[in-house]
């Protein structure tokens, strides 16, 4: 028994070292992913209920293995984080965005997701300012969507590169919002134009009346505070009528479309039509 103790061990042993092999070498590829041009970029439209046309585009990140094909977001987000590679990947992402958007009508504008890696790394200013400049994109027309754990570690810098970027006209949405910490403080101490619920509420509020009640909830009070709500995640007619009763004036989703590449958002937004 005790042998075989010792080799069930050394299994999990084997197994974790396998495991954490396989991560290092996911590490080292994503290092050369942006060489190797392994990155795309899919855009989802976020409709306007009032009009029902296209006011913003998300801006989705992609990674295609030239060995393992697709890896998820979820996956090697993190493990761009952990490496401080989110910042290179992170300005590709933000200039290549820029650029799409100049192809789709003035009115439309695009959503970037920055990392809170990236607002401890001093120069996101710079990178902000120098993927406007070089594109010629007008300030006004890029919207940053942030996560609460921004605020984490909020130091001064951090406010104030936030309230830098406000003042050239940039826009920001509060990205995932319920899920994080719930301390609201923070919606004091910057002025976000719109919050995005979590789609995980979205999809809960059809059957359970505690969802409903947070999704009810955070419209009332984004709407109080002069905010705009966008729910994510919209897939059935049944979960736009209710977020739509509640006020909610921005929706996104499989519902609308899934994320698409670049020539099918410019399609997309010359004659949208449901997914
Ligand atoms: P997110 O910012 O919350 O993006 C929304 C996610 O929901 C996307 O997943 C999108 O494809 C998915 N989604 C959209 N509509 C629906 C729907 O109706 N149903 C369902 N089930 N899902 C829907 P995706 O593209 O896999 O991205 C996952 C996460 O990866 C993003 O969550 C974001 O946190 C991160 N991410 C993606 N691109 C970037 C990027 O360029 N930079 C950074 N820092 N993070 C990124
Ligand atoms: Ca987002
Ligand atoms: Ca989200
Ligand atoms: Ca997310």
């Amino acid at each position: 028994a005790k042998a075989e103790g010792r080799g069930t061990w050394r299994f999990y042993e084997a197994a974790m070292d396998a495991r954490a092999q396989a991560r290092r070498s996911l590490q080292s590829d994503l290092r050369l992913a942006l060489d190797r041009r392994e990155f795309s970029l899919m855009f989802q439209p976020i409709i306007d209920l009032a009009t029902s046309r296209v006011a913003v585009v998300e801006t989705l990140l992609r990674w295609t293995h030239h060995g393992r094909g697709p890896v998820p977001p979820d996956k090697f987000i993190p493990l761009a984080e952990e490496t401080g590679l989110i910042v290179p990947i992170g300005e590709w992402v933000l200039r290549h965005a820029c650029e799409e958007a100049l192809h789709w009508p003035a009115g439309i504008r695009v959503a970037v997701n920055l990392s809170p890696v990236q607002f401890r790394d001093a120069s996101l200013l710079r990178v902000v300012d120098a993927a406007l400049r070089d594109s010629g994109l007008p300030p006004e027309r890029l919207e940053l969507e942030i996560t609460e754990s921004v605020f984490l570690e909020a130091d001064d810098t951090v406010l104030a590169t936030l309230h830098a970027l406000r003042s050239r006209g940039v826009s920001f949405a509060l990205d995932d919002f319920g899920t994080g910490y719930s301390s609201l403080s923070y919606l004091r101490s910057f002025p976000f134009d719109k919050v995005k619920i979590d789609k995980s509420f979205v999809h809960a509020s059809t059957g359970d009346s505690g969802s409903l009640a947070i999704v009810r909830a955070i419209i009332g009070m984004a709407n109080s505070l002069g905010m705009t709500v966008i729910a994510e995640g919209v897939e059935t007619q049944e979960q736009l009528g209710l977020v739509h009763a509640q006020g909610c004036m921005q929706v996104q989703g499989y519902f609308f479309s899934r994320p698409l590449p670049a020539n099918g958002i410019r399609d997309y937004i010359d004659s949208p039509s449901p997914a």
